[in-house]
C-alpha cells in the first residue's frame, strides 16, 4: 500500500512513522511550507537561542503511550512550565492559586479568603472561572469578580475577540482557578522541552527508509495516486469551502532582540490587563540557552484570514460545530481518506492529544 500524509506536524509525523515502521508500507509526507514541524517548528538563531517560531511549545502529558512514543525520538529536559502574570503591577502566578492570594491582597484579606476557600472547596481542586463566579458569600463573590476581571476578562477579549462568557467554557477551563500551592501551569506526570528542539524530534520521527518527505508541496500538486490519504490540513479547504469557512484565531508574533542577558523573570509573562499583546515569550529559558543577548516575542491575537496569516486556534462555538459537522458528514462518505490534527479534526489539541489521536487512528486503520 502507498500512503499519502498531508502535513508534517506532530499528527502527520506520528501516523507516517507508525505506518512506515509497523506496517512496513511506503509513506509520502508532503507539506506546503518550506519546513517540517507545523506550528511546533523551532530553530536555533544566530545567538544560539532556540526560537519557537509560532509561539511557546511546552510538551506535557499524562498519557503513557504518548510519552513512550515520543521518547523514542528525543530526550527531554525537566522543565516545568510556570506562567507569571502582571496584575496591577505585581508579578504573580497563573493559574490563580493560594500563593496568588498573598501576592495581590493584604495579608489579612488573603488569609480570610484562603480560609473560606478551604472551607468550601477540596484542596487541589481546579475550578473553571465560569463556575467559580457562582459564589454566594460576599468575600468569595468579591474574589471571583476580581479574578474574572484581572485574569480572564481582558486577556480573553484580546485572545478571542469576545468576552469569556461567549467563549466555549472548555477554553477558559484550560486555566482554572487552582485551589492549591502548586505554581505550575500543568500538572501532568511528564513535562519538558525536547533537548534538540521540536523540529529535530519530528525530523527523527520522519527519518525512516519507508518515508519520503516533500516540502513546498501542496495537496493539489500531487498527481500520482495513493491507496490512502491522511489529511492534517484544514478540513474545509479539502472540500473547497463548499459549506463555508471554518473560523480560526491567528496570532502575530513580534520578535525583538535585546543586548542583555534576560528581558523578564520567566519564559512566559502574561499581561491580562495591559497593552494589546496577551503575553511575552522569552525563549532562552526553555533549554537554558546561554547568550549575552536575548530574544523575546510579543504575542498579538487576530482573526485568521486566508492569504494573510496562519490558522492557530479553532474557535469552538455552536455555529462552528454545526459547520464542522457538515464537513465531517461529507468526510465519512470518502473511502480511504482520514482527517486528523488540529486543522483536520477542527479541535484545540495540545501536542500530546494530537499524537494520541494519530496513535488511535493508526490502531483503527492498521488492519484495513
Ligand atoms: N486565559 C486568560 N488569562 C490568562 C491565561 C489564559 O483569560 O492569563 C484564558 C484565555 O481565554 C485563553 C485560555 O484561557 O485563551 C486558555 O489559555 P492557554 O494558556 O491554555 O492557551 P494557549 O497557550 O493554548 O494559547
Amino acid at each position: 500500500m502507498k500512503n499519502l500524509v498531508v502535513g508534517a506536524g506532530f499528527s502527520g509525523a506520528t501516523i507516517a512513522r507508525k505506518i512506515a515502521e509497523e506496517l512496513g508500507q511506503k509513506v509520502v509526507v508532503i507539506d506546503e511550507k518550506s519546513h517540517i514541524g507545523g506550528n511546533s517548528y523551532d530553530y536555533r538563531d544566530k545567538n544560539g537561542i532556540m526560537i519557537h517560531k509560532f509561539g511557546s511549545h511546552i510538551f506535557h502529558t499524562s498519557l503513557e503511550p504518548v510519552w513512550q512514543f515520543i521518547s523514542q525520538f528525543t530526550s527531554f529536559n525537566t522543565y516545568m512550565h510556570k506562567v507569571i502574570a502582571i496584575i496591577d503591577g505585581v508579578e504573580t502566578n497563573i493559574p490563580f492559586n493560594f500563593k496568588t492570594l498573598y501576592d495581590v491582597f493584604p495579608h489579612t484579606l488573603a488569609r480570610r479568603l484562603e480560609e473560606k476557600l478551604l472551607a468550601k472547596f477540596e484542596y487541589n481542586k481546579k475550578v473553571p472561572i465560569l463556575e467559580f463566579q457562582k459564589q454566594e458569600d460576599e468575600d468569595l463573590k468579591f474574589l471571583a469578580n476580581y479574578v474574572y476581571e484581572k485574569v480572564f476578562l481582558h486577556y480573553t477579549t484580546k485572545q478571542w475577540g469576545v468576552d469569556p462568557n461567549e467563549v466555549d467554557g472548555a477554553v477558559t477551563a484550560r486555566v482554572p482557578v487552582y485551589l492549591s500551592c502548586d505554581p505550575r501551569y500543568f500538572q501532568d506526570k511528564y513535562q519538558g522541552i525536547p533537548l534538540n528542539g521540536y523540529t529535530e524530534t519530528i525530523k527523527n520521527m520522519l527519518d525512516h527508509p519507508n518515508i519520503e518527505v516533500r516540502l513546498n508541496t501542496k495537496y493539489q500538486d500531487i498527481s500520482e495516486t495513493f491507496d490512502r490519504t491522511f489529511y492534517t490540513g484544514p478540513i474545509d479547504e479539502f472540500f473547497n469551502f463548499e459549506f463555508g469557512e471554518l473560523p480560526y484565531r491567528s496570532v502575530n508574533f513580534k520578535f525583538e532582540e535585546y543586548d542583555k542577558e534576560y528581558y523578564q523573570s520567566n519564559a512566559c509573562v502574561n499581561y491580562p490587563c495591559n497593552y494589546d499583546f496577551t503575553r511575552i515569550h522569552e525563549y532562552k529559558y526553555y533549554l537554558d540557552d546561554k547568550s549575552d543577548k536575548t530574544v523575546i516575542a510579543k504575542e498579538y491575537s487576530e482573526f485568521f484570514e486566508r492569504g494573510k496569516n496562519e490558522r492557530y486556534y479553532p474557535i469552538p462555538n455552536e455555529e462552528s460545530a454545526l459547520l464542522y459537522a457538515k464537513y465531517l458528514e461529507k468526510a465519512k462518505t470518502l473511502k480511504n481518506v482520514y482527517f486528523l490534527g488540529r486543522l483536520g479534526d477542527y479541535k484545540y489539541y495540545d501536542m500530546d492529544k494530537a499524537i494520541a489521536r494519530a496513535l488511535e487512528l493508526f490502531e483503527k486503520i492498521k488492519g484495513e
